[in-house]
C-alpha cells in the first residue's frame, strides 16, 4: 500500500476533501500539521507535527520518520504548504517542482520579475518599502494602481488607489495589516509593498494540472462580478467560461508560459488572469489547486474529485480522465456583508430550495468575528450550483444568496470596525 504525507495547515478548508480522496484511493495517510495532533500519541505513525515555517528543520524530522515508515509522495494542500512540500520531496528524493519555483510562485515580486523576464504579459510593477515616505512615493506613481503585500493570499491587503491621497491611505493600511504576528513571520517581505498598474477587464481563474511541464486545463472559470476594487473580494466562479474559444485558448497559452517561466512542472496550478482588448495578463499563478471549498464544483471522468486527480498524479497512479463533467457548475464564495460578530444566517432552507443549487455550506459559526477585506481572509460559507448553462448557474447562485439573511452584531467598539 502506498503511503502519502499530507501537509494540512490547521486553518485549511481542504482536510475532508483530501482525506476522502486518499480513502477512495486506498492509500495510507500520514497527516502533518503545525500543531501536535490530539491523536499523535495514540497513533504516532499517522500524525506528525512539523514547523511549517522552518522547512529545513521539518525536512530533518521527515527524513527520520521515513527510516521506519517510507513515504511515496508529499502533497501540500494550500498556499502555505507548497514550498514545504517541495523541500520535503527533495529531501526524500521524490519527484517534485523545483523549490525555487514554488518559492517564486509564493512571492508576488519574484513572480512578476520571472514572468516579465520571459515576456509573459503582467501589469507594470514596482517594489517599495514601508521605510519610504508614501507621500513622496505617491508623486511618482501612475494611477489607478494596486497596492499589495508580497506574501499574503486570498486578496488580503490588496487595495486599489486612484490618486495620491488614496495611495498614502492604502500603503498605511497595508503596513498595519502586515504588523500582525502571522504576517510579520514573512520577515523582510512584510516590510515591502508591491505597487502595480491596475489592469481593467474581465477576470478569469484557470484551474490546471501540470504533467511533465505540459499544462492541462481542468476548468476555466469566469468571474461575472466586476472586480474593480478598492478591495477584491471573490464571489462567483462559473465554468465553462462564456468567453470566445479563441480568447480561452490565449488564456491557456498565457498560463502555460507563466508556469514555464517560473519553472513549475508537475502538479496543480491555479491562475488568475485579466482579459481586455490587449489580450490576457497574468495577475497570479500559484502552485496549488483552487482554495476554500471551491473544488467541490469539479468532477472528472467517472466522477473523480480534483483531490483524487492530484493524489493520483503525486503517487504516480494512472489518471483515467482529465475531462470535466459536461454540465455547467459554479460556486459563490459568500461575501462578508459587514464587520461584526455573526449571530445567525437565516434563509438557508430557502436558499437550498432554489433550482440548480447543489449545496449551501456555511463554514462560519455563531459568535465568529466577521472581518471584511482587506484585513480579513475567510468567507462565511459557499453556495454550489449546477445547471445546463453557465447563465442558469449564475442566476441560481445569485437567487440563493439573495435568500440568505445575515444577523451580525456590530463590533463592541465602533472605532474597531473596519
Ligand atoms: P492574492 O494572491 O492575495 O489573491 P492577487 O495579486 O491575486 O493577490 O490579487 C487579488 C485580486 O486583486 C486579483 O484576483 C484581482 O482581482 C485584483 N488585482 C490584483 N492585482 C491587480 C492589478 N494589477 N490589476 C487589476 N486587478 C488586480
Amino acid at each position: 500500500m502506498s503511503r502519502l504525507l499530507l501537509l494540512l495547515p490547521t486553518t485549511t478548508y481542504r482536510t475532508a476533501a483530501f482525506l476522502g480522496a486518499a480513502r477512495k484511493l486506498g492509500v495510507e495517510v500520514v497527516v502533518a500539521s503545525e500543531r501536535a495532533h490530539v491523536f499523535q500519541q495514540a497513533q504516532p505513525g499517522r500524525f506528525l507535527s512539523l514547523d511549517f515555517l522552518h522547512p529545513d528543520q521539518a525536512a530533518r524530522q521527515v527524513v527520520e520518520f521515513v527510516a521506519t515508515r517510507p513515504i511515496d509522495a508529499v502533497v501540500g494542500v494550500d498556499d502555505a504548504t507548497t514550498v514545504l512540500a517541495a523541500v520535503l520531496s527533495n529531501a526524500l528524493g521524490l519527484p517534485h517542482n523545483p523549490v525555487r519555483s514554488t518559492a517564486a510562485a509564493r512571492d508576488k515580486y519574484r513572480m512578476r520579475t520571472l514572468l516579465r523576464g520571459d515576456g509573459v504579459p503582467v501589469p507594470p510593477y514596482a517594489l517599495r518599502s514601508f521605510d519610504d515616505d508614501p507621500v513622496v512615493e505617491a508623486r511618482r506613481t501612475a494611477f489607478p494602481c494596486v497596492v499589495k503585500p508580497l506574501m499574503l493570499s486570498a486578496s488580503r491587503g490588496v487595495i486599489r488607489a486612484d490618486d495620491e491621497a488614496q495611495f498614502v491611505g492604502a500603503v498605511r493600511r497595508l503596513e498595519r495589516i502586515l504588523r500582525t504576528p502571522e504576517a510579520a513571520a514573512d520577515g523582510e517581505a512584510a516590510r515591502q509593498v508591491l505597487v502595480e498598474g491596475f489592469i481593467p477587464g474581465r477576470e478569469v481563474a484557470l484551474e490546471g494540472l501540470l504533467v511533465k511541464g505540459g499544462l492541462h486545463v481542468l476548468a476555466l472559470f469566469d468571474k461575472p462580478d466586476p472586480l474593480d476594487g478598492p478591495f477584491f473580494e471573490e464571489t462567483i466562479y462559473v465554468t465553462p467560461s462564456r468567453l470566445p474559444s479563441t480568447v480561452q485558448a490565449e488564456i491557456a497559452a498565457c498560463t502555460a508560459r507563466a508556469a514555464q517561466a517560473l519553472g513549475l512542472r508537475d502538479g496543480p496550478v491555479h491562475a488568475e488572469l485579466r482579459v481586455n482588448r490587449h489580450g490576457p495578463s497574468v495577475i497570479e499563478i500559484a502552485a496549488r489547486s483552487i482554495g476554500g471549498l471551491c473544488s467541490r464544483t469539479l468532477r472528472f471522468g467517472t466522477g473523480l474529485s480534483l483531490e483524487e486527480l492530484i493524489l493520483r498524479q503525486a503517487l504516480g497512479m494512472e489518471i483515467p480522465s482529465l475531462e470535466r463533467e459536461r454540465r455547467a457548475v459554479g460556486v459563490m464564495m459568500i461575501p462578508i456583508p459587514r464587520a461584526g460578530v455573526l449571530k445567525e444566517i437565516r434563509g438557508q432552507t430557502e436558499a437550498r430550495a432554489v433550482a440548480g443549487i447543489d449545496e449551501v455550506a456555511i463554514t462560519a459559526h455563531p459568535g465568529q468575528d466577521l472581518v471584511p477585506l482587506p484585513e480579513g481572509a475567510s468567507y462565511p460559507g459557499f453556495i454550489f450550483a449546477g445547471a445546463e448553462s453557465p447563465e442558469r448557474v449564475e442566476a441560481a447562485l445569485r437567487e440563493a444568496h439573495r435568500r440568505l439573511e445575515f444577523v451580525v452584531m456590530a463590533p463592541p467598539n465602533p472605532s474597531e470596525a473596519v
